[in-house]
């Protein structure tokens, strides 16, 4: 199965993105449609699809993005609170199917989501 997608490009450094964080496990980067004035993607350098296809063994890796969000939240001085987000599969609005984290801050964000 070919589970290439634009985020494995940018991964492999084939497409530019405005990285703000990467270490061995992921990497974070500015969305190029910003919803919020701090519109960022965490992904893992492991290609799994969508969070619903993750295994027991990813816990771990899953939980790193989230901790990598938050880090790169406060970088980013989202003292006042911010959104740590998956889309998952075409209901919920997934459009790249390389498994983010939206990190979304910097205005107030609305609820329940459109
Ligand atoms: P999804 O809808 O799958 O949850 O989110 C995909 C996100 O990826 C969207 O917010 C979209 O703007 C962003 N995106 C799509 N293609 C690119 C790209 O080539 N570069 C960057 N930086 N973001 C992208």
């Amino acid at each position: 199965m070919n589970s290439d997608t634009i985020f494995g490009k940018i991964i492999r450094k084939e497409i530019p993105a405005q990285i703000v964080f990467e270490d061995d496990l992921c990497l974070a980067f500015r969305d190029i449609i910003p919803q919020a004035p701090v519109h960022i993607l965490i992904i893992p350098k492991k290609a799994i699809a969508q969070i619903e296809l993750m295994t027991p063994e990813d816990e771990v890796l899953i939980g790193h993005l989230f901790w990598v969000g938050t880090q790169v939240a406060r970088k980013e001085g989202l003292t006042d609170g911010y959104r740590l987000v998956i889309n998952n599969g075409k209901q919920g609005g997934q459009t790249v199917y390389h498994l983010h984290i939206h990190l979304l801050g910097g205005r107030s964000l609305g609820w329940p989501p459109g």
